[in-house]
């Protein structure tokens, strides 16, 4: 198993709030459909929303962020998601519209205007997306690439398809995870 720890940077001015933002984090990264089924281990350094911690009061050793052991931010295996407008990721990653991955300092930017409402070409509804914008682009930092053509027709679609652009929509089937 493969562990990373992660911090959300949510810039105040874009208006979002951050707690379930965290909560959808953790809740993806945690599921095991995710790269978690695949050997990989993300813990969060952020804790759970406390109306969360409230609810699973007696269950706190199960809250991911509790188990962050000796994964310290800073290390070689942190991660730092920042939340970014289209401007930013154009001067950062030269393009807009989609979100990007710095893979080697290990940076995600979500692009926050896809992250409020999803691209209408990617067929996914608002949860379904915000799962394939996490894990598509936590995919990047952990070493995947966009595949070269889309899947046999009818199959399930590869999460680093991008289905942001609505790629391969027309030939596989809907998926969000690994
Ligand atoms: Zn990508």
């Amino acid at each position: 198993m493969k562990r990373f720890s992660y911090s959300i940077e949510v810039p105040k001015e874009l208006g979002l709030y951050s707690k379930p933002i965290v909560s959808k984090f953790i809740e993806t990264l945690t599921d095991p459909r995710s790269w978690k089924g695949h050997q990989f281990e993300f813990v969060s350094v952020q804790s759970p929303p406390s109306s969360t911690l409230r609810r699973t009061s007696r269950h706190v050793g199960d809250v991911p962020s509790q188990r962050l052991g000796k994964v310290q931010p800073n290390s070689k295996n942190h991660i730092r998601i920042i939340f970014a407008r289209n401007v930013q990721i154009k001067n950062t990653c030269g393009f807009t519209g989609l979100s990007c991955a710095d893979t080697i300092n290990k940076i995600v930017y979500i692009n926050e205007r896809n992250w409020r409402c999803p691209p209408k070409v990617s067929g996914l509804s608002l949860q379904e997306y915000r799962t394939y914008l996490i894990l598509h682009e936590i995919g990047h930092i952990i070493g995947k690439n966009h595949p070269i053509k889309c899947g046999k027709v009818g199959t399930k679609m590869d999460v680093m398809t991008q289905q942001t652009l609505g790629k391969c929509t027309k030939i596989n089937t809907k998926n969000v995870w690994p």
